[in-house]
């Protein structure tokens, strides 16, 4: 049975994680984090100083990647997506937070000052919403809210019933 490629985007706290990993188990479709997948392999090409953080080296993500997308039924977790080769996601879904929520979820995290004020601001300035409309087909590019605790099993179920559509489309 053929099965769609999903991404999951977002800024860093927006939700993305929680999300992936229920949808995984409710759809059967396979997660997969590509902060994890890049920790494991260490795809990275250089350290940013500025950030404290290595940097993704995005052209052995995508190496890696590239078979099990070909095969259908993935789901990728990640925030950013302008690298992504356009063909492998069927939609696109980028979760957003309000600044209020996505702040204390930050802080949690231990986020330095300047990392926290620069997530807020690429939440307000909807950053991730405009890279995906640059580098997917509008139509194929949605918005998901993810503030509440149950905003993801609102959001699961749209997205399975999604699935299900397009698996009718797709079969024979
Ligand atoms: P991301 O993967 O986008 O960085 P996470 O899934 O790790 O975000 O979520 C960040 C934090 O916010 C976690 O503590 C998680 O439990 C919480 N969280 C995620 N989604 C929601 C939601 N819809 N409502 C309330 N808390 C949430
Ligand atoms: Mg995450």
């Amino acid at each position: 049975m053929l099965l769609p490629n999903i991404l999951l985007t977002g800024t860093p706290g927006v939700g993305k994680t929680t999300l992936g990993k229920e949808l995984a188990s409710g759809s059967g479709l396979k997660y997969i984090n590509v902060g994890d997948l890049a920790q494991e392999g260490q795809l990275y090409d250089g350290y940013d100083e500025e950030y404290d953080c290595p940097i993704l080296d995005e052209d052995r993500v995508v190496d890696e990647l590239e078979n099990q997308m070909s095969k259908g039924g993935v789901i990728v977790d990640y925030h950013g997506c302008d690298f992504f080769p356009e063909h492998w996601f069927h939609i696109v879904f980028v979760l957003q937070a309000d600044n209020s929520v996505l702040y204390k979820r930050l802080e949690t995290r231990g986020y330095n000052e300047k990392k926290l004020k620069d997530n807020i601001q690429c939440e307000i300035f909807q950053v991730l919403y405009e890279e995906a409309l640059a580098s997917y087909k509008e139509e194929i590019v949605h918005q998901l809210p993810s503030n509440k605790p149950e905003d993801p099993e609102d959001n699961i179920n749209q997205i399975l019933k999604w699935i299900e559509q397009w698996v009718k489309d797709h079969s024979s």
